[in-house]
């Protein structure tokens, strides 16, 4: 029964997920806050696309396309959010590793989409609550076929160091990352790893996580948004056959990706800003060459990467949120965060389908031409 359930969904997955590669990036603009009201995003369109225009000239040339696999524009609620993230967390219980990254910078709403508004209510949920329920639920409903153990690991990198957030002490240890987990080993054997069964537990979870996120950050004199954070999802699955079923799904709310002026900054924030821009063009470098096949990925260059290695290419699926303020004053910024985006994106320029209609079109003609031929041969 297990294996058939798995397959069939496997089946759909593979229609729906190979036709479009194992890396996606969706766009997500968050609403208007606050006073600057000149908005730069000209265009949203429904196949992914997205047109930005410089608020400083705002002609027609001034116009930047973007193209993804979907664009979500400031209206767009969680659920909404949700199901289209919905199919690919729902594979974790398949046995697929899953990483979904939240990027952009600092304000543009990279927290909200993973863990909701803070102190919100329960109706505005992320991702990372959602997912989890979503997984009790898929586990409740398989339970005659295969029984699931769910557990949660919540770390912090900051400064290329490793901190566990569901700890008690979580300033004080430093975690080192085992690269072993290919043979079914975990890559941070010393995080505290929680047993979670319910949505409590994991709200539970949440809120000791966010506390020593800011914890640590306030020991360490940084703002908690200068760290990345990295929620693991491990789960593992028996089926009545004794077949064994593990997996991961990481969920990572990365530190801000802005830019920060050299001649202002000294010191420890410049450090912090160095480590910040190492790891996310590393983590660029390693999507980007997953994205275009490439035969060396470099993992080793980041903690972050490290970390992430065996639920980053193979048959793993990425998805990265790129996450932009509509505002004109962060416009520099945005148009930094939809390059990068566009970069890791398997998804072509401009209009990704007409091209491939184009070639399939211009492959008819030739076929067309070769029986023409064929034809004109037998006359
Ligand atoms: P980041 O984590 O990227 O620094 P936050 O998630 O903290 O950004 O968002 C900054 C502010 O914008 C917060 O007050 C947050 O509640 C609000 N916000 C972000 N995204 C949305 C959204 N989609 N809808 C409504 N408010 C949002
Ligand atoms: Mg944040």
């Amino acid at each position: 029964g297990y294996q058939r359930v798995i397959k069939e969904n496997k089946d759909l997955y593979n229609i729906v997920q190979d036709l479009k590669g194992n890396i996606r990036v969706y766009c997500r603009i968050r609403p208007i806050i606050g006073t600057d009201t000149r908005n730069v995003i000209d265009h949203i369109g429904g196949d992914g696309s997205l047109v930005v225009v410089d608020p400083l000239k705002p002609h027609k040339d001034a116009r930047k396309v973007f193209q993804f696999n979907h664009v979500f524009g400031p209206t767009s609620s969680q659920d909404e959010v949700y199901k289209e993230t919905q199919p690919l967390i729902r594979s974790v219980m398949d046995g697929y590793n899953v990483c979904i990254f939240a990027y952009g910078q600092t304000g543009s709403g990279k927290t909200h989409t993973m863990c909701g508004p803070s102190g919100g209510s329960s109706e505005d949920m992320g991702i990372n609550y959602l997912a989890l329920n979503d997984l009790f639920e898929i586990s409740c409903t398989r339970k005659d076929i295969v029984k699931y153990e769910i557990q949660v690991q919540m770390v912090e990198i900051y400064n290329e160091q490793v901190r566990d957030l569901l700890t008690e002490d979580s300033s004080t240890t430093k975690l080192e990352i085992r690269n072993c987990t290919s043979n079914g080993g975990l890559s941070l054997p010393d995080a505290t790893m929680h047993v979670v069964k319910s949505s409590m537990d994991v709200l539970d979870l949440m809120k000791l996580g966010e506390t020593n996120r800011f914890v640590s950050a306030t020991a360490l004199n940084h703002q908690s948004s200068r760290s990345h954070s990295v929620l693991t999802v491990h789960v593992h699955g028996k089926d009545a056959s004794g077949n064994i079923l593990r997996s991961c799904l990481h969920l990572v709310d990365l530190a801000g990706s802005e830019r920060v002026d050299k001649s202002e900054v000294t010191g420890d924030r410049l450090k912090e800003a160095q480590y910040i821009n190492k790891s996310l063009s590393c983590l660029g470098d390693v999507i980007t060459a997953l994205a275009q096949k490439n035969s060396h990925i470099p993992y080793r260059n980041s903690k972050l990467t490290q970390l992430l290695q065996d639920s980053l290419g193979g048959h793993a699926k990425t998805l990265m949120f790129a996450h932009v303020s509509p505002e004109a004053h962060s416009y520099g910024e945005t148009v930094s965060t939809l390059k990068f985006a566009q970069r890791v994106s398997t998804v072509e320029l401009g209009a990704a389908h007409s091209n491939k209609e184009s070639r399939e079109v211009k492959e008819l003609k030739d076929q067309v031409e070769t029986l023409k031929k064929a034809l004109s041969c037998k006359a």
